[in-house]
């Protein structure tokens, strides 16, 4: 489904990205992994079509997308800070989108409720955004995510400011819910576990490079270098 291929990205003197080749197939959950300032949202940017490449090609479906915008891409990106916008309700940030907007009213009121059901928050649409919990906003912004059914979903550090037990919680309800969707995923997160418990394959970056993709199995048993490994936390 995505093919980025030899994908360059300099910001001045520092190379952001450095010739990285990704794969992801439908259906598949990838999860990026890597110390700050390792390039990982960098590469869902270029992705996604916010970020222009000094070199290589991004695919989706086997199309090159160079040139084509952000918005026909297809893709979803929930940012590192999801920034909802504070003076619209839930519904109002959930069917905020160029493609929901454009749709009759009462299609879209009731796209935001299933969209709410979905990600655990029903009848939540009429409330005000500071009137939730840091775990409910982060839901209503992966509900506005996926309101436009993007073939590809990217999460940059989706359950960044959470604290562990509510972690450990929604990485389970994510995994059940992209499995019913059969969503396309690749999400950035630093913490393992939750990379461990989500991801079909772990890729983890180093320096705008990957250095290992595998199984969460694999890179875990046979990690594929000493960086990778101390990454981990295994002593070296
Ligand atoms: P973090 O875990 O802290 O979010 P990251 O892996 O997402 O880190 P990136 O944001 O992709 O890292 O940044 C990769 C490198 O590119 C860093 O050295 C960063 O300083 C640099 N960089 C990113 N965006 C810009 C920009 N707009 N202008 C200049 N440098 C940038
Ligand atoms: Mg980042």
């Amino acid at each position: 489904l995505l093919r980025v291929d030899a994908a360059t990205v300099r910001f001045g003197s520092r190379t952001a990205l450095d010739g990285v080749g990704l794969d992801v197939a439908a259906h598949e959950t990838v999860c990026v992994l890597g110390p700050s300032g390792s390039g990982k949202s960098t590469l869902l940017r270029a992705v996604a079509g916010l970020q222009p490449l000094d070199a290589g090609r991004v695919l989706l479906d086997g199309a090159d997308q160079a040139g084509v915008p952000a918005h026909r891409r297809g893709v979803g990106l929930m940012f590192q800070d999801h920034q909802l916008f504070p003076q619209r309700d839930v519904g109002g940030n959930v069917g905020f989108g160029p493609r929901m907007h454009r749709a009759p009213r009462a299609e879209r009121d009731r796209r935001v409720a299933d969209l709410l059901d979905l990600v655990g928050l029903p009848g939540a649409a009429g409330r005000a955004v500071d009137t939730l919990s840091g775990g409910e906003q982060q839901r209503v912004a992966l509900a506005r995510a996926l309101a436009p059914s993007p073939r590809l979903l990217m999460l940059d550090e989706p359950l960044g400011q959470l604290d562990r037990s509510l972690r450990e919680r929604l990485v389970v309800e994510l995994r059940d819910l992209f499995g019913r969707l059969g969503t396309t995923v690749l999400a950035v997160t630093h913490d393992q576990g939750e990379a461990f418990a989500l991801a079909d394959r772990v890729v983890v970056m180093s320096d705008g490079r990957i250095a290992q993709s595998g199984t969460p199995l694999e890179v875990w048993q046979r990690p594929a270098s000493e960086f990778v490994a101390r990454f981990l936390g295994f002593d070296t």
